[in-house]
């Protein structure tokens, strides 16, 4: 299958993913956020998910790369082994099921069929309703890439043939692309949730890394995402919001008639 003809595929499905449903939702729903480093998701939407793990849904977290370079005092090694047992810790603290890791390293995702198949095999495993992801456009390689990489994953996991030997998963409801600060050009703020209730749960979970605590880069994480909370709360009329952007073309919406 050409490239072209994916992507054509794959934005019919984005749109049919995300119209409203005839029929009730299923009651739980299952949540896989992909991040490109053990700690993007949860700094972005770790207060949703918390939120969502609180009331009973499944939350799965998958962390391409550990995120394991950068650190001033630690080789990438010793520095990885520390961001996998921060991952673990945060992702208890959120009420995650599962954390997951991609076998990639920190800057090396790769842009390929083989990163598509890993993360369509993961959907196909994990089975979720709403998948989060980075926003395409970025600073960082890493983010970008793994954008693309679930954006074609999620078509991939429902096709007939898409995974060898694995059962299709066309259940995914909607695609929902984090607020990152690495992650900011054209990123528009569509969908806020309110996420006060859980935000307590959120700075313990973020706060098991080192970089949100402060200490590994100079960028104020912990600061930084507790004061976009309240704006983007302020901004779109509740106390303390994560926002999400979606498929351009998912923000169409048909009503019979003006309200
Ligand atoms: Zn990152």
């Amino acid at each position: 299958m050409t490239r072209a003809l994916i992507h054509a595929m794959l934005l019919a499905s984005l749109i049919a993913a995300q119209q409203p449903q005839q029929q009730p939702p299923p009651r739980q729903t299952t949540i896989l956020a992909v991040g490109a480093h053990a700690g993007d998701m949860e700094i972005t939407a770790g207060a949703v998910l918390a939120k969502h793990a609180a009331r009973g849904d499944k939350v799965v977290l998958l962390h391409l790369s550990l995120g394991e370079k950068g650190n001033p005092r630690l080789s990438a090694r010793e520095y990885g082994a520390q961001k996998k047992r921060e991952a673990e810790a945060a992702g208890k603290e959120l009420g995650a099921s599962e954390v997951l890791y991609g076998p990639w390293a920190d800057g090396g995702i790769p842009d390929d069929e083989s990163a598509r198949q890993f993360v369509a095999q993961a959907i196909q495993r994990v089975r979720p309703t709403t998948v989060i992801t980075h926003w395409r456009e970025s600073m960082h390689k890493d983010h970008s890439r793994t954008h693309s990489i679930v954006r074609d994953a999620v078509l991939l996991a429902a096709l007939e043939d898409g995974v060898a030997g694995g059962t299709p998963h066309r259940g995914v409801r909607g695609v929902y692309y984090a607020d990152n600060w690495e992650d900011r050009p054209n990123f528009q703020a569509y969908v806020a949730v309110e996420v006060s209730s859980s935000i307590e749960r959120w700075r313990a979970a973020v706060t098991k890394y080192e970089f949100i605590r402060g200490g590994v880069s100079r960028f104020p994480y912990l600061e930084y995402y507790e004061a976009l909370a309240k704006v983007r709360g302020a901004e779109a009329g509740l106390k303390q919001a994560e926002v999400f952007d979606v498929e351009p073309e998912a923000k169409r919406r048909t009503i019979d008639m003006f309200p």
